[in-house]
C-alpha cells in the first residue's frame, strides 16, 4: 500500500474508533476528496495511463456536440450574457472542445463567461492549461453556490456519480444505514447501523416498503440538483447531466471501485481507486422540479448523440483524415454510441434540467413530458 493510502486508512480507522462506524457516504467523501489524500485531490486519473477513460477523452466529437447544444440553448434563451458552467471538468477537454465548436456561432463566444467548479487543485491546474488558450474569461470555484447568479448553462459529465452516496439495507425491523466499520480481524468491513432509520419508508419512492431483507437502497443528498433547479428556474437556462445510472429509482448496490481500468475492492487502499455509484435520474429530476425547473429525459447517450448529429460529424472528420485515423474515428464513434456492454451508448444517460419557459432543449423535443 502506498503511503497516501496508509495515511488515509489510518485516519478512517481513527475516526471509526472515536465516533463509531461511518456511513458509506462519509467513507466515499473521504476517499475521493480528503484534502490531503483524496483520490481526485492528488492525481490525474484519466486516460490510458490512468484508471478510467471518459467520453470527452475518447473523442473531440463529444465536447464539440455539447458546445453546439449549449449554443442552441443560448439562442433559445434569447442570447443573453451567459455563465457557462461545468461541474467537475476533469482535464478540461470537454470544455475546450465545446468552446472551439462555439466559435461556429458568431456572437456566442462574446456572450460567455466560463465557470469551472472543481474541488481538486491538481485538476484545476490541468484545466487552466487546457482552457487558457481559448481566450475567454475563466473563473474557478469550489462549489456551484459560489458561481455568480444569472442566466446559465450548466454541463456535467461523470460528476454526479462521484458525489457521496448513502446506502440503506432492508433488515427484519426496517431500513438500516449501511456503514463502514472495523471488524474482529481488524479489517474495514461493511455493516449496518444498530438502529433502523426513523421514518425512512416515508422518504422512499412508492413500492419500496415491500423490499426483501438484504436489499439495498441508495440515495444522495441532492443539494446540487436543487441548486441547479433553483438557478435555471429563476434566471433562465438549462443543465445537461451525463452519467451512468438508471431512469427509475430501484434497489441494488452500485458502489464500485475502479483502478487501472479494472474493478477493485472499495474498502481496500482507500483513496487509491475511483469510487462511484449510479446516478438515480428520477431523484435528480424530482429535486430540480421541486425548485420549479423542468426535467427532460433521460435519453440513452447513444440516442442523444445521434440526435445531435454525431454520425454526420464523424463522416466529416473521416473525409478529412488519412486511413489509420479514419479507423480511430469509427472506433471512437462505436464506443460513444454503441449499445454493447463495453460501449457507453446505452450505459450512459443524458438528462436536461431546464427553465420551464425555455421549451424542450435540442435532442429532447420528442421526449417532452417524460
Ligand atoms: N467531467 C470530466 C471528469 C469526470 S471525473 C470527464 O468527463 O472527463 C469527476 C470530476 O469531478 C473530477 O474533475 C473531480 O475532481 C471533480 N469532483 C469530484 N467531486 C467533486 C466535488 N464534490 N466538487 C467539485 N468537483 C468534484
Amino acid at each position: 500500500m502506498t503511503d497516501a493510502a496508509a495515511a488515509l486508512e489510518a485516519d478512517i480507522r481513527r475516526r471509526i474508533r472515536l465516533g463509531g462506524p461511518m456511513s458509506v457516504a462519509q467513507y466515499m467523501a473521504l476517499c475521493l476528496t480528503d484534502p490531503a489524500h483524496g483520490y481526485y485531490m492528488t492525481r490525474d486519473p484519466f486516460g490510458a495511463g490512468g484508471d478510467f477513460i471518459t467520453a470527452p477523452e475518447i473523442s473531440q466529437m463529444f465536447g464539440e456536440l455539447i458546445g453546439l447544444w449549449a449554443g442552441s440553448v443560448w439562442m433559445q434563451m434569447g442570447s443573453p450574457p451567459l455563465r457557462l458552467v461545468e461541474l467537475g471538468p476533469g482535464r478540461g477537454t470537454m470544455m475546450a472542445d465545446a468552446l472551439r465548436a462555439a466559435h461556429a456561432l458568431r456572437d456566442f463566444p462574446a456572450a460567455i463567461s466560463v465557470h469551472l467548479v472543481e474541488i481538486s487543485p491538481s485538476l484545476e491546474t490541468r484545466q487552466r492549461q487546457a482552457l487558457e488558450p481559448m481566450g475567454l474569461p475563466l473563473t474557478w470555484h469550489r462549489s456551484l453556490d459560489e458561481v455568480p447568479e444569472g442566466p446559465t448553462i450548466i454541463l456535467a459529465n461523470e460528476f454526479f456519480d462521484a458525489l457521496p452516496v448513502h446506502q440503506a439495507v432492508m433488515c427484519a425491523d426496517g431500513w438500516h444505514e449501511r456503514m463502514v466499520k472495523i471488524d474482529e480481524d481488524d479489517k474495514l468491513r461493511f455493516g449496518t447501523a444498530r438502529d433502523p432509520i426513523p421514518l425512512f419508508d416515508e422518504l422512499l419512492p412508492r413500492g419500496f416498503a415491500a423490499a426483501a431483507i438484504g436489499e439495498i437502497f441508495e440515495w444522495r443528498v441532492d443539494q446540487v440538483a436543487l441548486e441547479i433547479g433553483r438557478r435555471v428556474a429563476q434566471y433562465g437556462g438549462a443543465a445537461l447531466i451525463i452519467d451512468y445510472g438508471h431512469g427509475r429509482s430501484g434497489t441494488g448496490d452500485t458502489l464500485q471501485a475502479v483502478r487501472g481500468h479494472g474493478f477493485a475492492d472499495p474498502l481496500l487502499a482507500p483513496g487509491q481507486a475511483d469510487l462511484t455509484a449510479h446516478v438515480d435520474f428520477a431523484a435528480l429530476a424530482q429535486a430540480a422540479e421541486s425548485m420549479r425547473a423542468r426535467a427532460y429525459g433521460p435519453l440513452d447517450q447513444g440516442e442523444f448523440l445521434r440526435r445531435l448529429g454525431i454520425e454526420t460529424r464523424a463522416a466529416a472528420l473521416k473525409s478529412a483524415a488519412p486511413g489509420a485515423q479514419a479507423a480511430e474515428i469509427d472506433a471512437a464513434l462505436a464506443r460513444l454510441i454503441g449499445s454493447e456492454s463495453k460501449a457507453m451508448g446505452k450505459l450512459f444517460k443524458v438528462m436536461a434540467l431546464a427553465d420551464a419557459q425555455l421549451g424542450a432543449p435540442p435532442a429532447f423535443e420528442e421526449t417532452a413530458g417524460t
